[in-house]
C-alpha cells in the first residue's frame, strides 16, 4: 500500500438534516484518532448547502473538511431566484465543491455552464471536485474515452492548478447501481485521464483522479490495486458513519 495522500470524499446529495451532525462529528473523531497513522488521508464531506454553516460552526477541531455539491455560476449577488453562488457557500464554511455531477448534467447542465461554475469557484478559492463519466449507452458504443475527453477539455481551463481541481471519474451507470467497472478498465481510464489532461491542458503535473460509483466497505479492497487512483467519491455509503469509516479502514487493510 502506498503512502500517497488519498481522498475519501462523501457526497450526501439531497439528504440530511441538523440531527445528522453526529455523523460528521463521529467521522471527524475517527479522523483525529487515526491522525498519526502512516497512511495519509483527506476526508471531505459534501453536504447540503443548508447544513454547511451549522455543521461548520459546531464542529470543534476540524480534522475533516466540509464541501458543497453545486453552485450558481454568477460570482456576485444577483437576481437569480433560489440560487446559491460560490461566494455564499464559502461564507457558510465550504472549502470544497462538487461540480459537473451527472445528476446535474442530466438536469441540463452543459460543459460550458460547468466551466463558468469552475471559474467562479476558483476565484473564491474553493477546491473543486470535477466529475466526468460516460453513460451506459456511451459505454456500449465504446465512446468512453471520447466522452470524458470532451467533458474535460470543454470545462477545464488551461494550466489549472492540480492542487485546486480534482477530477472524479464517475461512470453514470455505476452511480447507485451496485455495479463497478472492471479493475483493468478502470486502470486504463484513470491513466488516460491523467495523461490526456496533462497534455491537452498543458499542466505541470498529473492531475489527481478519484473513482466514484457504488463504492462500499465490501468492494473497496478491489480498488487498492489501482495505484494511479488518488481516492474516492462516495455517495450512498457516506451517509452512514460505520460504512464510511469501514471503507477507509478496509482500504488500508
Ligand atoms: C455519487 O453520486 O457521486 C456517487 C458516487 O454515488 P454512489 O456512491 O451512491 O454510487
Amino acid at each position: 500500500m502506498t503512502n500517497k495522500l488519498k481522498y475519501f470524499i462523501g457526497n450526501w446529495k439531497m439528504f440530511g438534516d441538523f440531527s445528522d451532525f453526529r455523523i460528521v462529528q463521529n467521522i471527524n473523531q475517527f479522523s483525529f484518532r487515526t491522525k498519526s497513522s502512516l497512511k495519509k488521508k483527506k476526508i471531505i464531506l459534501c453536504i447540503p448547502s443548508t447544513l454547511i454553516h451549522y455543521f461548520n460552526k459546531n464542529l470543534k477541531n476540524k480534522f475533516i473538511s466540509l464541501g458543497a455539491q453545486n453552485c450558481h455560476y454568477y460570482q456576485n449577488y444577483g437576481s437569480f431566484t433560489g440560487a446559491v453562488n460560490a461566494k455564499m457557500l464559502k461564507q457558510a464554511g465550504a472549502k470544497y465543491i462538487i461540480l459537473g455531477h451527472s445528476e446535474n448534467r442530466s438536469d441540463g447542465e452543459t460543459n460550458e455552464l460547468i466551466k463558468k461554475k469552475i471559474i467562479s469557484s476558483l476565484k473564491l478559492k474553493l477546491n473543486i471536485v470535477f466529475c466526468v463519466g460516460e453513460t451506459l449507452k456511451e459505454r456500449k458504443k465504446k465512446n468512453t474515452f471520447q466522452v470524458i475527453r470532451k467533458q474535460m477539455t470543454k470545462s477545464l481551463i488551461k494550466n489549472f492548478d492540480v492542487n485546486k481541481i480534482i477530477i472524479a471519474y464517475e461512470p453514470v451507470w455505476s452511480i447507485g447501481s451496485n455495479k463497478i467497472p472492471k479493475i483493468s478498465d478502470l486502470k486504463k481510464i484513470v491513466k488516460y485521464i491523467k495523461k490526456d489532461v496533462k497534455k491537452a491542458l498543458k499542466l505541470k503535473n498529473y492531475p489527481k483522479v478519484l473513482y466514484g460509483g457504488s463504492v462500499n466497505s465490501k468492494n473497496i479492497r478491489l480498488f487498492s490495486s489501482v495505484h494511479e487512483l488518488d481516492g474516492f467519491l462516495i455517495g450512498g455509503a457516506s451517509r452512514s458513519t460505520k460504512e464510511f469509516i469501514d471503507i477507509i479502514k478496509n482500504y488500508y487493510k
